[in-house]
């Protein structure tokens, strides 16, 4: 029996490729992946290493795939004397659409700030790259009572003074840490109520409408036997997914997963 659930929008599923894959695995990958996706009911994006990203946009245009492709960070500055930085004009004329940032290993294993990634998602709109911004308490931020506060804070912080216009463009991914690459997945009741939650902070900012036009994502140990679960849910729009993207068949199976929901 078919689930039901009322989405306002195609889901949209990223993977997150971290530091794996050179630019000729990634092309082996999208080989396989793209064939598959020609009914697909769910957006697919990929974020992969810097080194990758050219490669990889030529090869979704030669297979006229519908996959975007995108960075896993990037600088706020336009250009300048920052060695091992790439910036977002960079990334764009390389064939990045789109940008991941705030993700929890940039923030604690790298030590960026919210004030410090607030300026790449301004630099990035600039550019035209769409910004996945990723929020999420640690377990023990959770343990303690804290989530509310933690998402509030960096939701506000990374997103501030952006315009409703601007606002229409991010992307939100709410990816608990202590569920990343863990394999323990944040129960979907959970996801639900942080992502309840961003939805309420981004309407209390910015107004409903652009709430309730928000795509927002969960992130964390998704699989392909926890995937419908956490779709299912009123407030999740699409899936961040890690170690589970690397392999073109099991992130298949994470993107079929949808098909099973009626919207
Ligand atoms: C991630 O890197 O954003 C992530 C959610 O990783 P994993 O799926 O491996 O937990």
């Amino acid at each position: 029996m078919p689930r039901t659930t009322k989405k306002i929008a195609r889901p949209l599923v990223t993977g997150n490729w971290k530091m794996y894959k050179t630019g000729e695995e990634a092309c082996q990958f999208l080989e396989t992946l793209a064939p598959l996706l020609e009914e697909s009911q769910v957006d697919v994006s990929l974020a992969v290493p810097y080194t990758a990203i050219s490669l990889a946009a030529q090869k979704v245009a030669e297979l006229n795939a519908s996959i975007a492709i995108g960075a896993q960070n990037m600088n706020d500055a336009s250009e300048g004397a920052f060695t091992g930085e790439v910036a977002a004009r960079m990334l764009k004329s390389a064939g990045a659409t789109f940008v991941i940032l705030g993700h929890s290993e940039r923030r604690h294993i790298f030590h960026e700030t919210s004030d410090f990634i607030n300026k790449k998602v301004k630099k990035a709109l600039q550019e035209g790259l769409q910004p996945i911004l990723c929020i999420g308490e640690t377990g023990e931020e959770r343990e303690n009572g804290e989530t509310e506060e933690i998402l509030k804070t960096q939701l506000h912080e990374s997103l501030q003074d952006l315009s409703k216009e601007e606002m229409k463009q991010i992307i939100l991914a709410y990816e608990p840490v202590w569920a990343i690459g863990t394999g323990e997945v944040a129960t979907p009741e959970m996801a639900e109520e942080a992502h309840l939650l961003c939805r309420e902070l981004v309407a209390s900012g910015w107004g409903k409408r652009v709430a309730k036009a928000l795509l927002i994502q969960y992130g964390g140990s998704v699989k392909p036997e926890n995937a419908a679960d956490l779709l299912v849910q009123e407030n999740i729009n699409g899936l961040l997914v890690g170690g589970a993207s690397l392999q073109p068949e099991t992130f298949y199976e994470i993107l079929q997963q949808y098909e099973g929901i009626t919207v």
